[in-house]
């Protein structure tokens, strides 16, 4: 029985300092005394206190749960990062990180191509109620910034890539530039495997769980990571506050998501790549943008800052909208649906779908355009896929 204990021990301490694939599938797990090899699912909402003196670690799962537990660990380790949070949606982690970092009266600068939600949440609820600065900026260009930080900018976020453009902005430059403010970046589309903002000067790394980290298209969910302890502190107070934390059994299936994280990607990744040369010299294909591409606009700060492309293709396809309806109905493995990052493949028109929130003209500034169209390339077969694509083109 000591024998056993002891070499316990020393397999948990290996394991520590294993590297990046290894730690996210064995971080947190093995802790009770059954011997489970993967954590249980933990569904109990309250936790027994053996006396009044006593303090233990969970008290109430809103303020923490091991399920909750287990999947901050993993994801503490996908970014590198001191401490990590977990919560009911991207939106959510999105709100929390917005009510902790401003106030009214405060200026934020955000780039000018993110996430529709995101859009929303800034313009409808802390623009308009809580009477929050946003100037949208182009930070593709790093002197765009220099024009729009003021000395009471408190926050400078970013996605990069964009949602659907693609646009690719330099997270360190944007560090160093950052004056009194704090730099977040929405890290969703690369996913930690192929960008880690932490290491290259960000303060505060946001992700869709959603979307690449859990990666099944079963469950929505959100997460922070920071290394600073005190805006940990503060973020997990209003986590609890607000109560938008992540459910034990979303908990579960994201730890387990994480576990199978580094294959899926270079799969995504491998897919991709293959996806993206095709549609490149494609007749019917006007142009296509990938960060794996040379002809990627932003392609110097990708091959700097990336470790890796991901899934996500963004093209725009010859011919009226009649032609377009047409390619997508004889899709047969694509299909037609929001979100990204799962593994099966899927394909988005952002003007009529994620992005319909925008008015033509606010679309046409950004660059989309009816005939621009989003895959989320899965991990199935890559000769299926193409042929698929080949196919539906065809018809066209
Ligand atoms: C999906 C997404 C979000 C929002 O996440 P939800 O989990 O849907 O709330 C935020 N940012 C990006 C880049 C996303 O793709």
């Amino acid at each position: 029985m000591v024998q056993i204990t002891i070499s316990v021990k020393i397999f948990m301490v290996i394991l520590m300092h294993g590297k990046f694939e290894t730690k996210i599938i064995h971080e947190g797990e093995y802790q009770n005394k059954h011997g489970d090899a993967t954590m249980p699912i933990h569904l109990s909402s309250t936790f027994i206190k053996p006396n009044l003196d006593t303090s233990q670690e969970f008290e109430y799962s809103r303020a923490g749960n091991p399920s909750r537990s287990l999947v901050e660990k993993k994801l503490a380790i996908l970014e590198n990062a001191k401490f990590a949070l977990a919560f009911s949606s991207g939106l959510a982690a999105e709100t929390v990180a917005l009510l902790t970092l401003l106030k009214p009266g405060d200026h934020m600068i955000a780039f000018d191509d993110l996430y529709g939600g995101t859009k929303r949440l800034f313009d409808k609820i802390f623009k308009e109620k809580f009477k929050i600065h946003v100037d949208y900026v182009d930070l593709t260009k790093i002197d765009n910034l220099k024009s729009a930080i003021q000395e009471n900018t408190k926050l400078i976020w970013i996605e990069t890539p964009t949602n659907p453009l693609l646009k690719v902005c330099d997270i360190n430059k944007i560090s160093k530039l950052k004056k009194n403010s704090l730099v977040l970046v929405d890290n969703t589309f690369l996913s930690p495997y192929f960008q880690n903002p932490l290491e290259l000067g960000a303060d505060i790394v946001l992700h869709s769980t959603t979307k690449y980290i859990n990666g099944h298209s079963d469950s929505i969910g959100g997460a922070i990571m920071v290394n600073d302890s005190s805006l940990y502190d503060s973020l997990k107070f209003n986590q609890n506050a607000t109560g938008a934390i992540l459910s034990p059994f979303d908990s579960f299936l994201v730890a387990r998501g994480i576990k199978t994280l580094a294959i899926r990607m270079e799969k995504h990744q491998e897919n991709a790549l293959k996806i993206a040369h095709f549609l490149e010299t494609h007749q019917k294909i006007k142009k296509v943008i990938y960060p794996g591409l040379k002809s990627h606009p932003q392609f110097e700060i990708v091959k700097k800052q990336f470790k890796g492309y991901a899934g996500i293709i963004s093209f725009e396809i010859l011919g009226t909208k009649e032609k377009l309806n047409l390619f997508l109905n004889n899709l047969k493995i694509f299909k037609l649906a929001e979100s990204l990052g799962g593994v099966e493949s899927l394909i988005n028109v952002p003007s009529l779908m994620t992005h319909a929130y925008l008015s033509e003209k606010e679309r046409n500034d950004i660059g989309i355009n009816d005939n621009l169209m989003r895959l989320s390339i899965g991990i199935e077969n890559v000769e299926d896929l193409i042929q698929d694509l080949d196919i539906a083109l065809k018809s066209v």
